[in-house]
């Protein structure tokens, strides 16, 4: 199947940060393969603004460098690249300072196009961002501010960051990006839950027995460990991507497939999770192996007790969800790189096969990285003579092969998102009192840590992380499914 490229209107868009290295790997690759998808009108603009002395010229360098190395491979020979380029400019700006503003201002007033600004810098210089574009004119009401993560590492400090935001923008101008939201999968769960009948009535605490969430990553912390340290699982993953998936899964119907309505309901499923009891958490910090040092030497703190890996069971206070758990895990340098979130559902009540009772279950899987797909397992008869005996086998729907035909892939998280900022459609961003409710659940979490000087478990590197995640979810009758791609 070719998928279709619907465009989008002519914009202009600033890139605060354009030099650094989400707007390297991510952003800038990104924009390049919507314009060779052919997304991107002819007027289009893309200006970097930062403060390395940078010229036109000399920025269109960086970006194709940064293409030809984390583009994908895309179309770089055939002119394609230098006509994206010619796209490119550049302003020397300084968030904290006058250098450049009035450049920036004379660049792009005047224009009617789609006014899109990205911080993709340091959350300490959001403020400054928007107060130096009110001061010069630039943040009328028709435009867009993208935010990165981490948005806040408290609920203080989210909730003073939302209103410096909302000094100088309204909330339906303020995109906070959660990359998880724009993965193909993550919105295929919607469509999958709710553009069909098959699953919906079965969505509830009488035919779901649980549901894991699992993001593990084979990688450490590499060179993040200083800002790492200071974050850590809890706030680096769970209150944010962890809880964007929990949210899709456990959500209401919205009444319509509308930013409004989605993120109400997100939000509600956020304000009736229970508080977590402390043995209902785990924290985990990888031990050295062959392959790279362990946490602590990692972030240079031989006595830090920031966790690396958290594993929680969760519950959820409402009509649909009281008595089926919630069980998140997410950990660095785990055995394999894979995110997935699995609905296991109940046992039959009553078998009329010779089986051990509980034996065959359905298990809905939904794989965000990698190899992005759905699988459904369902229970059927094992082929052949030798009488009624039951096998497992999956009902898979792996995206690659589904969308892939077209000889490309379907478009990285980042690239959707920022059209979607294009596009003026919020749905799959954050909104402000989803982030706050979000870290009003996280906090108490964390000062509890804090209180009773808790100290995370070790754990092998390459492994699913401390014993204790098992036998957390062993008290219950339950096993982790496996962490593999
Ligand atoms: P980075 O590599 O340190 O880049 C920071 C950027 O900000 C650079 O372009 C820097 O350029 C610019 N900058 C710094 N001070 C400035 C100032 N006073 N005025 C104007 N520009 C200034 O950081 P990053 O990794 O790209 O991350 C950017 C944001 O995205 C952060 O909020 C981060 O948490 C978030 N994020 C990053 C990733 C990732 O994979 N990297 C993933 C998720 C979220 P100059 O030095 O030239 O000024």
């Amino acid at each position: 199947m070719v998928s279709r490229v619907i465009p989008v209107d002519p914009f202009d868009l600033v890139i605060f940060g354009g030099t650094g290295d989400l707007a390297r790997r991510k952003i800038l690759p990104g924009l390049f393969r919507r314009y060779c998808a052919g997304q991107m009108p002819p007027e289009s603009r893309i200006i970097g603004a930062a403060r390395s002395d940078f010229d036109d010229a000399d920025y269109q360098e960086f970006v194709a460098e940064a293409i030809r190395e984390f583009g994908g491979g895309r179309a770089c020979e055939d002119g394609t690249l230098e006509a994206f380029l010619e796209r490119l400019s550049y302003v020397p700006v300084d968030a904290r300072g006058e250098a450049g503003w009035t450049e920036l201002a004379a660049l792009i007033s005047g224009s009617t196009l789609v006014r899109a600004f990205y911080f993709s810098v340091g959350p300490s210089l959001f403020g400054d961002l928007a107060e130096r574009l009110h001061q010069h004119g630039m943040a009328d009401e028709h435009c867009r501010i993208v935010v990165e993560k981490p948005f806040g590492r408290d609920l203080k400090t989210a909730e003073a960051l939302n209103a410096t935001l909302a000094e100088h923008f309204d909330e339906s101008q303020i995109y906070r990006i959660d990359h998880y939201l724009g993965k193909e999968t993550v919105q295929n769960l919607m469509a999958v839950r709710f553009g069909n009948l098959l699953f919906e009535p079965l969505w509830n605490s009488q035919y779901v027995d649980h549901i894991q969430i699992t993001v593990a990553e084979s990688v450490g912390v590499g060179g993040r460990g200083e800002y790492y340290d200071k974050s850590g699982a809890m706030r680096d993953m769970v209150q944010n991507h962890l809880m964007q998936l929990l949210c899709l899964i456990a959500m209401e119907p919205p009444s319509k497939f509308d930013p409004g309505a989605v993120r109400d309901e997100k939000l509600k499923v956020i304000r009736a999770l229970d508080p977590v009891e402390p043995h209902h958490i785990v924290r985990g910090q990888y031990s050295a192996s062959d392959d790279g040092p362990g946490y602590r030497d990692a972030v240079g703190d031989p006595r830090s007790t920031t966790e690396s890996f958290v594993a929680m069971k969760v519950g959820i206070s409402n009509w649909r969800w009281a008595g089926t758990p919630f069980y998140l895990r997410t950990g660095k340098r785990m055995v394999d790189r894979c995110s997935e979130i699995t609905v296991v559902f109940k046992a039959r009540n009553h078998s009329i096969f010779d089986e051990v009772q509980g034996q065959h279950r359905n298990v809905l899987t939904i794989r965000l990285q990698p190899n992005e797909g759905i699988t459904l397992g369902v229970t059927i008869k094992e082929p052949g003579p030798g009488g009624m005996r039951l096998i497992d086998v999956p009902l898979d729907m792996s995206f690659a092969e589904a969308l892939g035909e077209d000889g490309g892939d379907p478009p990285d998280a980042y690239e959707r998102l920022i059209m979607d900022v294009i596009r003026g459609n919020q749905t799959l961003f954050m909104r402000g009192d989803e982030v706050e409710a979000a870290w009003a659940w996280t906090d108490p979490i964390i000062e509890g840590w804090n209180k009773r000087g808790d100290v995370p478990k070790p754990y092998d590197s390459a492994s699913t992380g401390p014993g204790d995640s098992d036998q957390m979810l062993a008290r219950d009758g339950r096993t982790w499914r496996p962490v593999s791609p």
